[in-house]
Formats: structure tokens, C-alpha cells, sequence
């Protein structure tokens, strides 16, 4: 095996971060691939992402913020910035 340690999408963060921060934010890459339901409609997949922590869904056209990434409600948590530092993503 080569120096590169293929991870999936987490393999850009290299090994900086130790494999147990990288397992935790690889999830969150795939949270944020997943279909986000809408927080009122509850329609999967109709979430539309229109700026940095703010969402929209297509489907009844509720606007709300969350997380940059993520829809706050699909983690059913924000993270708080120590919890960030946790997974070296800070
Ligand atoms: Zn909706």
C-alpha cells in the first residue's frame, strides 16, 4: 500500500486530525450528502440550501437558518465550537 490512505471524501483532511476525528466528520460529510427533510412538511429531499446556514424547502417554501452545512434539524443539535475542536474541524 502507498503513502495514501484512501478514507473516501475524508481523504483530503489527511492524517493530521488522527483516524477517530476523521471517522466523526467523514458522518457529517455524509449527513450532509443525505436528504434533508424539511422541518415543517417534513418532505424529504425539497431542501434547498441558498446561503451559508440558511434553507428553503421547495415543497412549502418555509425559510429557516441552520447549520452551514447541514439543516440543524437533521442533527437535531447545533455544534458547539468545543465540540467542533473535538473532531478537528476547527
Ligand atoms: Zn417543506
Amino acid at each position: 500500500m502507498g503513502r495514501t490512505k484512501n478514507v473516501g471524501s475524508i481523504g483530503r483532511y489527511g492524517a493530521r486530525y488522527g483516524a477517530a476525528p476523521r471517522k466523526k466528520a467523514l458522518l457529517i460529510e455524509k449527513r450532509m450528502k443525505a436528504l434533508h427533510r424539511c422541518p415543517r412538511c417534513r418532505t424529504p429531499g425539497a431542501l434547498k440550501r441558498i446561503s451559508i446556514g440558511i434553507w428553503t424547502c421547495k415543497k412549502c417554501g418555509y425559510k429557516f437558518t441552520g447549520g452551514a452545512w447541514i439543516p440543524r434539524t437533521m442533527l437535531g443539535k447545533t455544534f458547539a465550537p468545543e465540540e467542533l475542536k473535538k473532531m478537528g474541524l476547527k
